[in-house]
């Protein structure tokens, strides 16, 4: 279950964050992650809240968008939006696709209260 190193590295980025800022409550996360890391929204989710008991982020609310895999066919130009799974092919001119989205794990934003 790779969803609890995942949890525990946002926990380690949010904190340090707070900490600069004079450390607020923290109210919501918003993580995106790529189709391509397999994470499980709701295993993620489960994981931070084990994970931020007891700290300083206790009763924050961890938001996952899962961004879908997408290539640009460097060939005839399309940009396409993948199902998960599909091998990186362009289903315009049946090249191999660049892949531009469907990798990143990003911390988004983070809420704080006033
Ligand atoms: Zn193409």
């Amino acid at each position: 279950m790779h969803e609890m190193a995942i949890a525990e590295s946002i926990a380690e980025q949010v904190e340090a964050a707070i900490a600069a800022a004079g450390h607020p409550r923290v109210l919501e996360i918003r993580v995106r992650a790529g189709a391509l890391r397999a994470i499980v929204p709701e295993a993620l989710t489960f994981c931070f809240a084990a994970v931020a008991q007891g700290s300083p982020l206790e009763g924050a609310s961890l938001q996952v968008a899962v961004v879908p895999v997408t290539i640009l066919c460097p060939a005839c130009g399309v940009r396409a939006e993948l199902e998960d799974g599909a091998p990186l092919i362009c289903g315009r001119c049946g090249g191999p696709g660049d892949l531009i989205a469907g990798r990143e794990l990003l911390l988004e934003s983070i809420e704080v209260e006033e």
